[in-house]
């Protein structure tokens, strides 16, 4: 958002100087260059900023990406805790299973030796009738031979029954017990299964968390990521603005040079038209005839595949068809032309001028951008994706139009051969404000 703001205040105030473009006043058009180049030193001032504001973007962007950081580990901390209590749970679940399986086994050995008892009980019973035939507890009782038998009687029986009952009361109370305890066992073990539960679920939201954290972490470097090619995207413009406002000083010393070559040669001419005119009365007053002119014409040695040198502002920069024009296309806006074409396709400089830059981009590839001035007036050509290594100027480098600066190539972000062409009519810039439509303008 910042980065918008900022490149909408570079843009409006620079629009103001786009207004004056004086065309053909030369000493005016000279000073509208001065004025170009003022504006290239300016945006670059403004890039400069931009590139600090993203610098302490980034420093945000890591100090985010710390907290997150920090997060993630307590969170980490967070599961091993839970883990560790799932753990020790899993351990209480497994001694209180253990327990219950105890008493299980006590209670059926309890059950066995009830169960016994009163077999023995039955067993007494049964032995004590068939050894008096009919005898009882009350046979036995009134077969007493005195009183004091019969209270003996009565003791002996009593404490036999009573024994015996106290035995099975005992016995049943103990098996009540355990059967107590068993079912406080059983009430522990699903207290702690329902406990274990719910750390689980604690664990699988720390986890939900966790996951959204790296979620968001990876958020943070991408857009890191995407900030250093911001800056290493306004490192290039800068590189190509700060050698541009050379390059126009140069172009322009370029066409002083040509106008001053211009103006000698008409002077030249002039004189020798005057010296010839001066021969020809001399001549004729001698009544003699003379008179023999030589001309001869450069011979144009065009390559085999470039295309012919035309006497338009802007020739062709290679043969080939255009598989793009100017405008939007896919989404993106193309400010150049694609001209496409199979084989070893020279590209040439479409007109004179003085090369600013000549380098590898990552998104134009192997480029070159060179600086003209026409008429007074700056233009700037690019050509984009050349071949590998087939750059044959470097900035600094005078170039004459026709003259051949490389090949067709599918450098950088390119998908087949071909070469993108812009034509800005004016300085580049990094918004591409001067961008026209080469087609008009080539012949
Ligand atoms: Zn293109």
């Amino acid at each position: 958002m910042k980065k918008q703001i900022l490149s909408l205040a570079v843009v409006s105030t620079l629009s103001l100087g786009a207004v004056i473009s004086p065309m053909y006043a030369n000493a005016e058009s000279i000073s509208s260059l001065e004025q170009k180049k003022q504006e290239a030193l300016n945006k670059r001032s403004g890039l400069n900023s931009e590139i600090d504001e993203k610098k302490s973007a980034i420093t945000e962007i890591q100090s985010d990406q710390e907290k997150v950081k920090s997060e993630i580990g307590a969170l980490d901390t967070a599961v091993k805790d839970t883990e560790n209590k799932i753990k020790e749970k899993n351990a209480q679940i497994d001694q209180t299973t253990a327990e219950i399986e105890q008493l299980k086994v006590e209670i059926a050995e309890l059950i066995e030796r009830i169960n016994k008892r009163n077999a023995l009980l039955k067993d007494k019973a049964r032995s004590m009738q068939e050894s008096g035939g009919t005898i009882s507890y009350m046979d036995v009782l009134l077969g007493a031979q005195s009183f004091s038998d019969f209270i003996d009687r009565v003791n002996a029986v009593t404490t036999i029954v009573q024994a015996d009952k106290d035995i099975l009361v005992q016995h049943q109370k103990d098996k009540d017990d355990l059967e107590k305890k068993q079912k406080q066992v059983e009430t522990k073990l699903s207290d702690l299964q329902s406990m274990k539960k719910e750390l689980e679920a604690l664990k699988g939201q720390l986890k939900g968390k966790i996951a959204r954290q790296q979620e968001l972490m990876k958020e943070l470097e991408q857009e890191e990521h995407q900030m250093h090619g911001e800056i290493n995207d306004i490192a290039e413009q800068q590189k190509i603005l700060a050698s541009q406002a050379d390059a126009i000083e140069k172009a322009i010393a370029l066409e002083k040079k040509r106008q001053a070559e211009i103006a000698a040669e008409q002077e030249r001419q002039a004189k020798l038209a005057r010296e010839q005119a001066q021969l020809a009365r001399d001549r004729a007053a001698a009544q003699k005839k003379s008179g023999t002119s030589e001309s001869s014409a450069p011979a144009s040695a065009p390559q085999v595949l470039a295309p012919p040198v035309s006497n338009g502002m802007f020739m062709w920069p290679a043969r080939g068809y255009v598989s793009s024009s100017t405008g939007s296309r896919g989404g993106a806006y193309h400010y150049g032309i694609d001209i496409a074409s199979g084989g070893t396709v020279p590209i040439v400089a479409a007109a004179d001028g003085y090369v600013s830059q000549s380098y590898t981009s990552s998104s134009y590839g192997e480029v070159i951008f060179i600086t003209h001035s026409i008429n007074g007036k700056i233009y700037t050509t690019v050509y984009a994706h050349m071949r590998t290594g087939s750059r044959t100027v470097g900035p600094g480098s005078v170039v004459s139009k026709g003259q051949r600066i490389g090949t067709m190539g599918n450098t950088g972000q390119s998908s087949g051969q071909h070469l993108h062409f812009e034509l800005h009519d004016g300085p580049w810039t990094p918004d591409k404000r001067n961008y026209v439509n080469p087609i008009p303008y080539l012949r």
